[in-house]
């Protein structure tokens, strides 16, 4: 396969570390609010790297971290931590707003038929391994103590900017003008790999640790997590091209400085899915998620296919009219499949060819809207139905449309339109399998309840809502209510 590696700038034949087996990992997300589906496109482009990886025959170890702590919002270590600003503005804990959105997460992703990494681990779960690998940086030379934190001194580098072919000035995206410059630095880009002090001393999670109670930066988090599990060497890495500086960036100094050695060998970017204000992001505001497109009405694979459509390292622009078509692509492809009749034993021999040029065109820089062409190439052929039906199939497990399934779907019944709705009050209903206006229903019982004087009955519905933690409160303004987890 080759592959474009940001490390170099250039196309790459793919040659893993260990014969037949590759490390993956994946930076995941920052869970303080929905994924949007721009960070969506760059978990369906990843996945579909992995999964053909997994069927070129490699096996595939992909680990993913879930950033529960330490992501500032800059990305060059000042400003709030990102999910105390999501608690403040939910009035929850931090654990609670992590809790919550790691679990959206993962929903938005079924969704989306993307598949769960092997091994996904929160940055709070790894402590002991952030402040091993800090105080093997200072010990070595590589980090310093200034104003309480811990600091990567780049300056000890021969070549801090390893992706050579990137502007700093324009990849400096995270940065925001509002808030200052780190005085403690010694070099403009040194980082923090260990705060204890902030400029927001309520930070609500913090650690012992040998420079005090603190809490990790966000760089290292990626670095432990990936060297915990995915070991020394790395095959690939993947994120979205603006975590190729400073977050990426930072990651190789720490992580080579650690090891003492070569560390990953390809960096996957994927390229920004936009809007009409610029590059989709969660601290703007206004994004669009798997909720609401499907409250809109739209299937959210007709989203994923429109991602495959362009190639990863393009920006794709994103409107519904743009979406509008690609629903209507996607409706006549499931069609089209569910015309295929089952008829007897597919050609194998015939089949080859085309599986030939679904993998010549993957193997070319995951070039998935030729895949797709591929795809439709088969059902323009003169192949048996069944050899269609089995290369189908075959593509599937790694484009993972559900062409197959949407087809018998169609077959069986009119789609069925759920209703999704945004507010986290609505998602934890939604998980539980509760309707929309179930509490309502039940606070006005107990409304009704307490008018009638009957206390008992008041009492009975309040406590069968804490059990399924949700939490009545009875304010000036009327009975309002929370959900614990
Ligand atoms: P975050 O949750 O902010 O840590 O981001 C999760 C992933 O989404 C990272 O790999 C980001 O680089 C990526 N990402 C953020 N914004 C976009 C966007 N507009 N288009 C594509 N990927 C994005
Ligand atoms: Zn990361």
């Amino acid at each position: 396969m080759i592959l474009y590696n940001t490390l170099g700038g250039v196309k790459q034949e793919f040659v893993p570390h260990e014969e037949g087996k590759v490390r993956m990992y994946t930076c995941g997300p920052t869970v303080y609010h929905y994924a949007h589906i721009g960070n969506l496109r760059t978990y369906i482009m990843e996945d579909v790297l992995e999964k053909y990886l997994r069927y070129a025959g490699y096996d595939v170890l992909r680990v993913m971290n879930i950033t529960d702590v330490g992501h500032l919002s800059s990305d060059a270590d000042t400003g709030e931590d990102k999910m105390l600003a999501g608690a403040k503005r939910e009035h929850k804990t931090v654990l609670e707003i992590a809790d919550y959105y790691t679990k959206a997460f993962f929903s938005d992703a079924e969704k989306l038929n993307i598949k769960k990494p092997d091994v996904i681990e929160p940055a709070t779960h790894c402590i002991p391994e952030f402040i091993e690998m800090v105080q093997t940086l200072i010990d070595k030379g590589y980090a310093y103590l200034a104003g309480g934190n811990v600091y990567f001194d780049t300056s000890k580098l021969d070549n801090y900017y390893v992706f050579g072919n990137m502007n700093e000035d324009e990849l400096q995206v995270g940065v925001r003008e509002d808030v200052g410059e780190d005085t403690n630095k010694l070099n403009k880009n040194d980082f923090v790999l260990w705060f204890t002090q902030s400029k927001f001393e309520d930070q609500a999670l913090k650690w012992e640790s040998p420079w005090g109670l603190g809490y990790p930066g966000w760089h290292i988090e990626c670095s432990a997590i990936s060297i915990k599990h995915a070991g020394e060497y790395l095959d690939i890495h993947c994120g979205g091209v603006d975590n190729a500086f400073p977050h990426h960036t930072n990651e190789i100094a720490q992580s080579e400085a650690y090891l003492g050695h070569k560390w990953c060998s390809y960096w996957f970017h994927v390229l920004h899915l936009l809007d009409k204000r610029g590059k989709m992001s969660k601290s703007k505001g206004g994004f669009l998620t798997v909720s609401l497109l499907e409250e809109k009405g739209y299937d959210p694979l007709a989203y994923r296919f429109f991602c495959l459509q362009s190639h990863y390292r393009k920006p794709l622009v994103f409107s519904f009219e743009n979406l509008d078509n690609c629903v209507q692509a996607y409706n006549k492809l499931i069609a089209r499949v569910a015309n295929l009749k089952a008829d007897g034993e597919p050609d194998l021999e015939a089949a080859k060819k085309y599986q030939d040029s679904f993998k010549e065109a993957l193997d070319n820089d995951l070039n998935t809207s030729l895949a797709v062409t591929v795809l439709y190439d088969v059902l323009k052929s003169n192949l048996s139905d069944a050899t269609k039906r089995y290369l189908l199939d075959d593509f599937d497990s790694v484009l993972s449309l559900d062409l197959r399934l949407k087809s018998e779907q169609k077959v069986r019944t009119a789609s069925r339109k759920k209703t999704f709705y945004p507010d986290s009050q609505s998602m934890f209903l939604q998980d539980k399998g509760l309707e929309r206006d179930y509490v309502d229903r039940m606070i006005a019982e107990r409304a009704e309840a307490k008018a009638s004087k009957n206390w008992n009955e008041a009492d009975r519905i309040r406590d069968e809502l804490k059990e399924q933690g949700i939490i009545l409160k009875d304010t000036k303004d009327g009975t309002v209510w929370e959900f614990e987890y």
